[in-house]
């Protein structure tokens, strides 16, 4: 009876220490836990801050960065109404020039250069590289190369390849820098301002880079039409050197 009376009055404050234990345990592994979680939240922030501020323009200053290019040029009408719109919305852009056109009007890669466009290597006559033999793709690109060097006075470092083909023989050959794309309009198939304008503003994200044809008068008006708005988005227009190299 006694032992039991003991046993059970010794029983009673047992669970109450043990809850009590318990409890505090508990918060202890809570506190932690919460240690570890923003320890390892703070490591990842630091690190995707550096990573980010090494590679890109818009964490530097909390800009964001969005680039134009143009392809196929120089057209002999659109590309000077493409140069008038970003002169006037004093906007650099990238022109990928082929060959043949750059041969026949070097007065408007003159501009484009002396404006301050960055201006890259689209091949001579926009062959398809993927169903042309090294040597000749070589060629192409050497023979534009020349031909833009001529008027620039500048080695041009920059190249599309049309159709977006890929060739790691030929890049290795080249030893320039492949340029693809993040936002195709396909602008020169739809040949709509509206639709361009919208493709863009719906699809664009930081530190894109928007392909466009300067050989539309549709392209033209887009052009415009995007600036306004992406500048309105708080987008800030750099060339693809100053966004793969700030
Ligand atoms: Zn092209």
């Amino acid at each position: 009876m006694h032992i039991k009376l003991k046993a059970g009055h010794g029983m009673r404050p047992r669970p109450a220490f043990v809850m009590g234990v318990l409890r505090m345990a508990a918060l202890l592994v809570i506190l932690i836990m919460s240690a570890v979680i923003w320890k390892s939240c703070f490591q990842q922030q630091g690190a995707w801050q550096t990573t980010s501020s090494s590679s890109t323009v818009d964490l530097m200053d909390g800009t964001k960065c969005v680039a134009l290019t143009f392809d196929d040029g120089p057209h002999p009408v659109y590309t000077e109404q493409v140069l008038d719109v970003l002169e006037k919305q004093q906007v650099h852009a990238t022109f990928f020039l082929m060959g043949k056109e750059v041969e026949c009007y070097p007065q408007i890669v003159k501009r484009m250069h002396d404006e301050g466009h960055l201006i890259g290597n689209h091949t001579y006559s926009h062959i398809n590289i993927c169903q042309t033999s090294c040597q000749e793709a070589l060629q192409e690109v050497t023979r534009t190369n020349d031909l833009i060097y001529d008027i620039c006075q500048e080695p041009v470092e920059w190249f599309r390849a049309p159709y977006g083909c890929a060739s790691d023989s030929l890049e290795q050959k080249t030893q320039m820098i492949w340029v693809t794309w993040d936002v195709d309009p396909l602008d020169w198939s739809c040949q709509n301002a509206d639709q361009i304008v919208n493709h863009i503003v719906k699809n664009v994200s930081e530190n894109d880079i928007i392909l466009m044809h300067d050989a539309y008068p549709s392209t033209v008006e887009a052009t415009e039409r995007i600036i306004v708005q992406l500048r309105e988005m708080g987008y800030t227009f750099v060339t693809v050197e100053q966004l793969m190299m700030p």
